[in-house]
């Protein structure tokens, strides 16, 4: 590993000073930088420790929460009003790395944390766009089971690891940024970036802008939703395809729905086109299954991962089954 400066922030403005030195970037648990860090991929010249900033979890007068971007992972998942009010965020966090993991990580880090594409990982033996761009990409005609199958491009088709952004995805979250220029919100949904030609360019998050915290908008329909996370080994893996799903039930007919994958694309996939099939219409198979037919149809998947499209389509549908079955 590099030497590197080490430095702890009590404030986002001293935190916002500190980075801007040359080469600095946050430190929040450290279970994705230090990781990478050991691997090459990563070269910080210093770290600002950001963990002692505030990490309180608040609700708002309109009923949703504020969540301060240094909230362990473990105190999100177990904190009451998440637990009753968004159970598939609490269930997103709880399918995610261990117990120790999620706590040491961070609301922030959790979202910034990057892919765990192998040739991306693999810094001393592979080529990646993402570290390196305009150097190739050993992914492509590779071992594709845990490349996204959708959203990607001819430069990167690595996924988006976060189950708790899959969640936050559905839930219409907003994530609060600060930086010199000023404090702005941005909705999860449009944080991360599609790759395109820049896989290297993960977020809309400026250089020098820092995390400040995450709300989330007050949702009836999310206190009877889920989260369902399939992978290869019952925990401590990442998912090959995971689906947060709410659902609200009147007259019979689906009143309102929010839908979200993770694990078959580079960004935590919200089903925009999915739901709006849904809305207003019956519950059934037939119903789900068009809707993801729907959702998926621009889907482009390797040999190695066309397996996730049906396993997509399949895991949604029994997700919305049992929360239409709860709702009845
Ligand atoms: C073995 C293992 C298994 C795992 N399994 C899963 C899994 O199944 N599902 C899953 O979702 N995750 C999984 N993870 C990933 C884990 O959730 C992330 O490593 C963790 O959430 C990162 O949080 P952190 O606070 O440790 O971030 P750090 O490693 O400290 O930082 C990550 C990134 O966030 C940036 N950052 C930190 N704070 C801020 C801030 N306030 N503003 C702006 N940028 C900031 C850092 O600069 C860095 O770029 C696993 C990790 C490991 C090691
Ligand atoms: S898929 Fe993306 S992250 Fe993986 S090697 Fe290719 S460019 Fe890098």
């Amino acid at each position: 590993m590099t030497p590197f400066l080490y430095s702890r922030a009590s404030s986002a403005g001293e935190a916002l000073q500190l980075v801007g030195q040359p080469g600095h970037r946050f430190l929040g648990g450290g279970t994705n930088l230090v990781d990478l860090m050991r691997k090459g991929v990563e070269h910080p010249a210093g770290l600002v420790d950001v963990t002692r900033l505030p990490a309180a979890i608040r609700e708002t007068d309109a009923g949703g929460l504020i969540i301060d971007a240094a909230v362990r992972n473990s105190a999100l998942a177990a904190h009451p009003l998440v637990r009753a009010r968004y159970p598939m965020l609490s269930r997103a966090l709880l399918a995610g790395a261990s117990a120790q993991i999620r706590n040491m990580a961070t609301v922030a880090g959790n979202i910034m944390q990057r892919t765990r594409c192998a040739y991306f990982n693999d810094a001393a033996g592979s080529r990646c766009n993402k570290r390196l761009p305009g150097s190739g990409c050993d992914a492509a005609g590779g071992f594709s089971r845990y490349q996204a199958v959708i959203g990607t491009s001819p430069a990167c088709d690595a996924t988006h690891p976060s189950d708790m952004c899959v969640a936050l995805a559905a839930l219409d979250a907003q994530v609060h940024v600060s930086g010199r220029q000023g404090a702005r919100i941005v909705p999860l949904v449009d944080f991360h970036r599609l790759p395109g030609e820049r896989p290297d360019l993960e977020t809309m998050l400026e250089a020098g802008e820092i995390i400040t915290a995450v709300e989330i908008p007050p949702s009836p329909l999310a206190a009877r939703s889920t989260y369902r996370k399939v992978r290869d080994r019952a925990s401590y893996a990442f998912a090959l395809v995971s689906v947060a799903a709410g659902l609200s039930m009147r007259d019979g007919a689906i009143d309102d729905v929010r839908l979200a994958l993770g694990g078959i694309a580079p960004k935590p996939w919200r089903a925009f086109r999915a739901e709006a099939m849904l809305r207003g219409g019956p519950a059934t198979q037939e119903a789900f299954a068009a809707a993801m037919e729907a959702e998926l149809a621009d889907a482009a998947p390797a040999p190695g991962n066309a397996f996730k499209i049906e396993q997509a389509k399949r895991t949604t549908a029994a997700v919305l089954a049992g929360l239409a079955g709860d709702a009845r």
